[in-house]
């Protein structure tokens, strides 16, 4: 069984559950023009019927299937998989109704999926006061900082008791004073 419902600006949408794939097509009139854009998603078979919101930021479809509830959001022409639930309290539910035929007797061909793009290296971090890199890892906040991995050793810096003058860690005597270091 599939599910058809007018979004009210033109827009016609189209949902499908075959196999373990939510088809959502999308049909509208721009300028004239009949526009069409359709994408599968990986949900599972439905085990109950999908509910259409519509919310501030355009439309979000709600899909109950064995794999648990999966979003996909109706944005313009574009429709993208949401991996958190969205808040639906204030949405409004749109009606659907169930149809056995597809918008058109020839569905367009499915978009092939984007290549999926390298991590991008992780930029260092500045929120207020605070400031975090990577590689190595380090952390400031304030006057305080925090490091970790390859920080380079602490020079020990020793001070003469008697006078004051520095001093190197493994001096004996004092090269000022003279007086015996510990
Ligand atoms: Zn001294």
């Amino acid at each position: 069984m599939a599910y058809l419902c007018n979004l009210g600006n033109g827009q016609q949408v189209f949902i499908d559950n075959q196999d373990n794939q939510t088809i959502v097509t999308l049909t509208g009139t721009q300028a004239g023009q009949q526009q069409q854009s359709s994408s599968g998603f990986s949900t599972g078979k439905w085990t109950a019927l999908p509910i259409l919101y519509r919310n501030a930021g355009g439309f979000i479809l709600r899909v109950e299937s064995d794999r648990g509830p999966h979003y996909v959001q109706l944005q313009g022409s574009s429709l993208s998989a949401i991996a958190t639930a969205p808040n639906l309290e204030s949405a409004e539910v749109i009606a659907m109704q169930a149809t056995e035929t597809p918008p058109r007797a020839t569905m367009e061909p499915m978009k092939p999926m984007e290549p999926i793009k390298p991590m991008e290296p992780i930029k260092p971090m500045k929120m207020g006061d605070m400031e975090m890199r990577m590689n190595p890892m380090e952390m400031r906040m304030g006057n305080m900082s925090m490091s970790m991995g390859e920080s380079t050793p602490s020079y020990r810096q020793n001070f003469c008791p008697q006078c004051g003058a520095p001093v190197k860690e493994n001096d004996r005597f004092c090269a000022n004073c003279g007086d015996r270091l510990s």
